[in-house]
């Protein structure tokens, strides 16, 4: 799902005010992971400019998608995405503060929400390639309405029940 649902998710779970810097930050922390694939589309453009080839705004989103990612960057995505690093980081943090496990609730809700709305989740990467296929969100508008309509849904229950 896009960074903004991410947070949204985020702060609709964690509903404390001064934990809000930390709890928008870890909700679209694992999204670092995509860094390396917007390097190198970022990449790609600047050359294809360098060799004269020039695109409008429109032509920029529609290319983004064809621009096949290195195998790096994919690896770089699967390993922010995958519950054995969540897992590692949720034992981290019971050892060294338990006070902030909460953020670890954050990171998982995440990984969940990115499951059905991506093209491919690898949740057990690096130790197996098992992986369930998505709905990519950017190619189907309805799971992204769909999200907004259950971000609307829940925040209104949580703020009429209590
Ligand atoms: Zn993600």
């Amino acid at each position: 799902m896009d960074i903004l649902s991410h947070a949204l998710w985020g702060a609709t779970i964690v509903r404390e005010k001064e934990l809000l810097p930390l709890v928008i930050g870890v909700s679209i922390f694992p999204d670092v992971g995509s860094l390396p694939q917007v390097f190198e589309v970022l990449g790609s453009y600047y050359k294809d400019h360098q060799s004269g080839i020039r695109r409008n705004f429109r032509e920029l989103l529609a290319d983004w998608k064809k621009i096949q990612p290195s195998e790096f960057a994919l690896n770089f995505y699967h390993f922010f995405h995958s519950f054995i690093v969540w897992l590692e980081i949720t034992i981290l943090l019971f050892l060294v503060a338990k006070d902030l496990l909460v953020v670890s609730l954050i990171y998982l809700v995440h990984l969940i929400i990115d499951i059905p709305s991506h093209k491919e989740a690898k949740p057990l990467f690096p130790f197996s390639n098992f992986h369930i296929k998505g709905i990519y969100f950017l190619d189907n508008k309805w799971v992204f309405l769909i999200n907004i309509f259950l971000l609307v849904i829940v925040n209104t229950a949580i703020i009429l029940l209590f």
